[in-house]
């Protein structure tokens, strides 16, 4: 064997303790932003059907949730809102008083320290589900800008610390912008759902956030699955309109966009590991046919190794926890 030619790349994978050492990604606690649902009403925890563990709730059992994330050391929650009343122009939305205002006033009142993000819509909060205003089956989009300007500003009142706009409205970004500078919020930070595809993995939110739209499609303004270059362009003009953060969704089917992304920009990364991706992992674990654990810190892991600094992700929780016992356990 000795005249063979060859690298022996297992020298640097033979102990736990060398592996350690040429560990090239690590997943921490700080990387995960927790997604909340908050309902109208008392001491409610609606469990998401299609999202085993996922629950949406009332204000008054927020402050338990909220404190079990910080001591389980979690950093951000991004907040959806589940609002009583819908209608044609999603007034909740941008309402002063609206469900999500007054849960982000009270996560910010009771947890300071967290930092609150807020998911940027209109889906939950109009009657026809789409994600902008609507006029003969067409969904408008300097209308919808409007709308949404408005709702930025009424979250950034209540108390967010980053506005996360999601209904890919081209020019959504500048609007908000605007409109933030405009009334005195130009310190608060844009988080842009730059690269939102049209993807068939969104279906367990839509039970989650009760936004599935009532005609339809959002393949006019959500991206097309089979479109790289269109990541780029996208990103592009968020940057160029005033973006802080860069958001990828969903995840896990779209990992060479995330390092597309972030070969191209400078910005922060964020990866959204979506509802289906969640529900997907839950079902096959809920029959043991997987090791939960295991293949979720793998996934997250991948996510983090194509270029995320940030992931949004059902697991949040979950995987803070695995991370505790794992430091514990050495
Ligand atoms: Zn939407």
């Amino acid at each position: 064997m000795n005249h063979l030619q060859f690298q022996r790349h297992r020298r640097l994978r033979q102990t736990a303790g060398i592996r350690a050492l040429v560990r090239e990604t690590h997943l921490h606690k700080e990387d995960f932003i927790y997604p909340i649902f908050v309902v109208e009403g008392e001491n409610k925890r609606n469990a998401v059907k299609s999202m085993p563990g996922v629950d949406q709730i009332s204000l008054d059992l927020l402050n338990a949730d909220m404190q079990e994330a910080v001591d389980l050391g979690i950093k951000s929650v991004i907040v959806f809102g589940v609002p009583h009343d819908k209608d044609e122009v999603g007034s909740s939305a941008y309402c002063d008083h609206g469900i999500v205002q007054k849960a982000i006033a009270q996560i910010k009142e009771n947890f300071p320290e967290l930092v609150v993000i807020a998911d940027t819509c209109l889906c939950q909060y109009t009657s026809h589900g789409h994600c902008g205003v609507v006029e003969d089956g067409v969904i408008l989009n300097d209308e919808s800008l409007e709308l949404l300007a408005k709702t930025a500003v009424s979250q950034a009142k209540a108390g967010a610390d980053i506005i996360a706009p999601s209904n890919m409205m081209d020019g959504f970004v500048a609007a908000i912008r605007h409109a933030l500078d405009e009334n005195g919020f130009s310190h608060i930070p844009i988080m842009s759902y730059a690269v939102k595809y049209s993807s068939a993995h969104y279906g367990p939110f839509r039970d989650a956030a009760h936004s599935s739209p009532k005609f339809g499609d959002r393949k006019a303004y959500q991206m097309d699955p089979a479109n790289r270059l269109e990541a780029i362009r996208e990103a592009e003009s968020d940057v160029m309109e005033g973006a802080d953060f860069l958001m990828v969704k969903p995840a896990l089917s779209y990992l060479d966009i995330i390092r597309d992304v972030k070969n191209n920009f400078n910005l922060p990364i964020v990866a959204y590991n979506v509802s289906g991706e969640y529900s997907m992992v839950k079902a096959a674990a809920q029959n043991g046919w997987i090791n939960e654990k295991e293949i979720v810190l793998e996934q997250l892991l991948s996510m983090k190794r194509a270029g995320a600094d940030l992931i949004l992700t059902y697991f949040a929780k979950d995987a803070a926890r695995w991370l505790q016992e794992g430091e514990e356990a050495k």
